[in-house]
């Protein structure tokens, strides 16, 4: 049976490898949707090939450019954020959430609301918005399958137990690649050296959060949200083969552990024929010559921003939205070369020191913490920039 995806974020590095497993199996698939911000040249090459429904770009100045491209092909074209929307909410066997940052969340939220099952990478949709996430989707019976390697691993390990026989969960992490430096020598790091991640290939903005380990942080974050077993039960591990991508130890003291080559393919895969198995054309584990797998505990004096996050979720409300814009911004600023390495961490830390906005009791008030957060941050990256 053909099922209808809708993608978002197809242009990008998970769009990307979702589209290469459909055209693998395109019997399987119908794509119904596909979207990106504003890269009109790819997104008009992937309508051309995949035929969708719907081709979306998020940034309305680059309206013209997609109808342009798109002339002739029979594909409606759309623009702006109330158009993303709107796409998350036409019918759909499975949406695949794979914007970055919180440009995510309201397209997300729609879907799942619209009762879609959500294949979710978009991480920082589920940080700023946790508790609405999930309520939408138990409103609605909606599943939320998760992408991101780590989540997709403990999902895999749980299938078949319960929570309340969970002990413990273990998220595993690489250690980036400044795993073994020092902190003096973090801070002249250019982005070229922090988007070079060791093991795998992503986008800019997870490979610098990866780097900083703000990722694991939000990592810890969404795995509060996608399996309440508690904050004192998920732990972090570093291993930086990241062979093994987590694991769930059971009350009997029985630890799974869900094991694959990093590839990104393989959780993206087993999201899209969940509860199911497709093939894939990766690289099946060849653990004779990997021959060894190393751990050790995080290192939390270099690498401040994992206990930044398990405070903003202790403290809950809208303190994980606030990190996560203040993060957003800093990271953006990172990359462009306005502010150092270490001070991405120290805007977040910065923007978390005002005082908590009151709870957020809806999406409308998730927007208004991450427009004065990021306001917030970037008075604090204009002030490093002018020190
Ligand atoms: P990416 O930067 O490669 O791609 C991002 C996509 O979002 C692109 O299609 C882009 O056009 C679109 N986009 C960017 N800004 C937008 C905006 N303002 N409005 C609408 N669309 C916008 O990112 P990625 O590495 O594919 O990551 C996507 C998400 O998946 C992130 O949340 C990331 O944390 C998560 N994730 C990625 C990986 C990975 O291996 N790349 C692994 C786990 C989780
Ligand atoms: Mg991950």
């Amino acid at each position: 049976m053909t099922r209808r995806l809708a993608l978002f974020g197809a242009t990008g590095s998970v769009g990307q490898s979702t589209l290469d497993l459909v055209r693998r199996d395109s019997e399987a698939w119908r794509i119904s949707v596909l979207t990106a911000n504003c890269d009109v040249a790819e997104l008009a090459r992937l309508a051309r090939e995949f035929r969708p429904e719907l081709a979306v770009v998020a940034d309305e100045s680059c309206h013209g450019a997609l109808r342009d491209a798109l002339a002739g092909t029979g594909v409606e074209v759309a623009a702006g954020a109330d158009a993303l929307v709107a796409a998350a909410q036409r019918p759909a066997d499975l949406v695949m959430a794979a914007i970055v940052g919180t440009a995510g969340l309201a397209p997300t939220m729609a879907a799942l609301a619209s009762g879609h099952d959500v294949a979710l990478a978009n991480k920082e949709a589920l940080v700023s918005a946790g508790e609405l996430m999930t309520a939408a989707a138990r409103a609605s019976g909606a599943t939320i399958l998760p992408v991101d390697s780590e989540h997709n691993a403990i999902f895999q390990c749980l299938a078949g137990g319960r929570l309340s026989e969970v002990r413990r969960i273990i998220l595993t992490a690489s250690g980036g690649p400044f795993r073994t430096m020092s902190a003096a020598d973090m801070a002249t790091v250019t982005p070229a050296q922090a988007v070079a991640h060791p093991n795998w290939s992503m986008g800019a903005k997870i490979s610098v959060d990866s780097a900083t380990m703000m990722n694991k942080g939000l990592e810890l974050i969404e795995a509060h949200h996608l399996f309440p077993v508690g904050l004192d039960r998920i732990d972090i591990l570093v291993h930086p083969q990241s062979v093994i991508h987590s694991l769930v130890e059971f009350v009997d003291c029985s630890t799974l552990a869900q094991l694959g080559s990093p590839d990104m393919r393989i959780p993206i895969a087993s999201a899209l024929a969940w509860p199911q198995r497709m093939a894939t054309p990766c690289a099946p584990l060849d653990l004779a010559s990997i021959a060894r797998l190393d751990f050790e505990a995080p290192d939390e004096d270099r690498f401040p921003a994992t206990a930044l996050c398990r405070a903003a979720i202790t403290e809950g409300g809208a303190r994980p939205a606030q990190l996560n814009a203040a993060n957003e911004v800093a990271v953006a600023a990172f990359l462009a070369g306005r502010i150092s390495f270490p001070a991405i961490v120290d805007t977040v830390r910065s923007v978390m020191e005002a005082e908590a906005p009151p709870p957020p009791a809806s999406l409308q008030d998730i927007f208004s913490v991450d427009a004065a957060s990021r306001a917030a941050a970037q008075t604090f990256v204009d002030s490093f920039e002018h020190a």
